[in-house]
């Protein structure tokens, strides 16, 4: 979709580093300076990657220089070792000197006479770091947090040189960022709302056609820019708007409402899981999986204070496990298959007796690739989630995509299921 909102400033970020390139190391410096820029107002125009070669590295700042970005940020090869080239080919391309910052050398040498034991030839190690004090003629150093100072050089494009491990990189980040040629080259940005949506439940080609119909009915629809991403079986929206367009997109909101009431399940970002948790605070939840083999479980425990609601699970995924662990009657699942609502319900209402819980979640399904028949596919899930005094809430759902997928999108739907189950009771009580 076309957008109106003028490209004030942009920037460039070029992550530096074979083991990036290579898919050995992901990639974690260039999604976070992308969330800082945003939060500053420029526009990120392109996010490459390259070994460490320096004539790779220059093209990507040839590049992004002939795009006419107004800064460029790179991350890494700023180490003593040969294979750190970033200063050297900054500087080519910048057409400046390199020059030693005896401030700088002094600075690095006490860094490192801290971190050395006295046995260590000190004065080796110190030629190999004089290295790192070299630096482009009329930049601005920024302190190092590991080892490797960053850099600002100043011009059109503006440079922001920074290390490459992310525990050194973040911290400096602001430091680059407050310097008078950084504040020089993002002056004149506009800074944008962002607001997110999330939805579950609904094709992506649903939310298409509302927005469509948006596009004709809402004056300055436009103004907003919107994308939207499909993950997990959730769609996530994203808009960004100037701050004197909030009025359109508190329009689209409603007619979003309008259409999909039942699929939205957060309107300020939150996430199913933060959701969840906060619904099961003073509950005491218990999970019982087959096809997921406690991943529920896993997920339900990502967030720290969750042993204040969790008491257990159980992976039951033979038949006997289900017989023994959670006291299915082996008659039902030979009447009605291992996967079927009635051996999930059961399965729930083992845990909860089990666990002495007040909610409580069972998963059996087939993630394949075998084991699937006619009348039950693979993709084929039942949930039922459990509370005590009797509310269930038990579905069968079909899911696309290999074992993996099955897998891990069982556990969002379950994690609807819990999030549906528990504010029903809320809304009743
Ligand atoms: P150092 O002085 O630590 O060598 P450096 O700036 O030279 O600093 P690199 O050699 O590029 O950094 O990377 C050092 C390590 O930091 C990498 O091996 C990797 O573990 C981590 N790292 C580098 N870049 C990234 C990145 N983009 N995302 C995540 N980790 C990274
Ligand atoms: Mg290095």
């Amino acid at each position: 979709m076309r957008s109106l909102i003028p490209v004030s400033v942009r920037a460039g970020i070029v992550v530096t580093g074979t083991e990036v390139l290579s898919g050995r190391v992901q990639d974690r410096n260039g999604p976070w300076i992308a969330d800082r820029l945003f939060e500053l107002g420029v526009e990120l125009a392109h996010l490459t990657i390259c070994g460490d070669r320096a004539r790779d590295i220059e093209a990507q700042l040839r590049f992004l220089a002939g795009e006419g970005v107004n800064l460029i940020v790179t991350s890494g090869g700023l180490g003593p070792t040969a294979d750190d080239m970033t200063v050297e080919t900054v500087a080519r391309f910048c057409g400046r000197q390199l020059v030693l910052d005896t401030t700088l050398e002094a600075k690095i040498a006490a860094i490192l006479r801290s971190l050395m034991p006295d046995r260590v030839d000190f004065d080796a190690v110190r030629a190999a770091n004089r290295k790192q004090a070299m630096i482009p003629a009329g930049s601005q150093v920024i302190d190092p947090v590991g080892t490797a100072p960053g850099l600002v050089v100043p011009g059109k494009p503006t440079l922001v040189v920074l290390p490459g491990p992310p525990r050194e990189l973040q911290p400096m980040w602001p430091t680059a960022v407050q310097t008078p040629a950084v504040q020089q080259a993002i002056a004149g940005r506009t800074i944008y709302r962002q607001e997110t949506v999330r939805m579950f439940g609904l094709p992506e080609s649903g939310l298409a056609e509302t927005l469509r119909e948006a596009d004709k009915r809402i004056p300055g629809f436009r103004l907003l820019e919107i994308t939207t991403c499909l993950r997990r079986g959730e769609i996530e929206m994203v808009t960004r708007y100037q701050p004197d367009a909030a009025g359109v997109y508190q329009q689209l909101i409603e007619l979003l409402r309008e259409k999909h009431r039942q699929h939205i399940f957060s309107e300020d970002g939150s996430r199913v899981d933060d959701q969840v948790a906060l619904l099961l605070a003073g509950r005491r939840v218990a999970t019982a999986e087959s096809c997921t083999a406690g991943l529920l479980a896993a997920r339900l425990t990502e967030r720290p204070g969750s042993s204040a609601y969790l008491t257990g699970g159980v992976v039951a995924y033979a038949n006997e496990a289900k017989v023994q662990l959670l006291d299915v009657d082996s008659a039902l699942i030979e009447a009605h298959g291992a996967v079927s609502e009635p051996v999930a319900e059961a399965m729930a209402a083992g845990a909860l007796r089990r666990f002495d819980a007040d909610t409580a979640i069972a998963i059996t399904g087939i993630a394949g690739p075998g084991g699937g028949t006619a009348e039950k596919p693979v993709g084929t899930v039942c949930f039922s989630v459990m509370l005590a005094g009797g509310h269930t809430l038990t579905r069968t759902v079909r899911l696309p995509g290999g074992r993996d997928d099955i897998r891990e999108r069982s556990t969002t739907v379950a994690m609807h299921l819990l999030r549906r189950a528990l504010s029903d009771t809320r809304e009743t009580s």
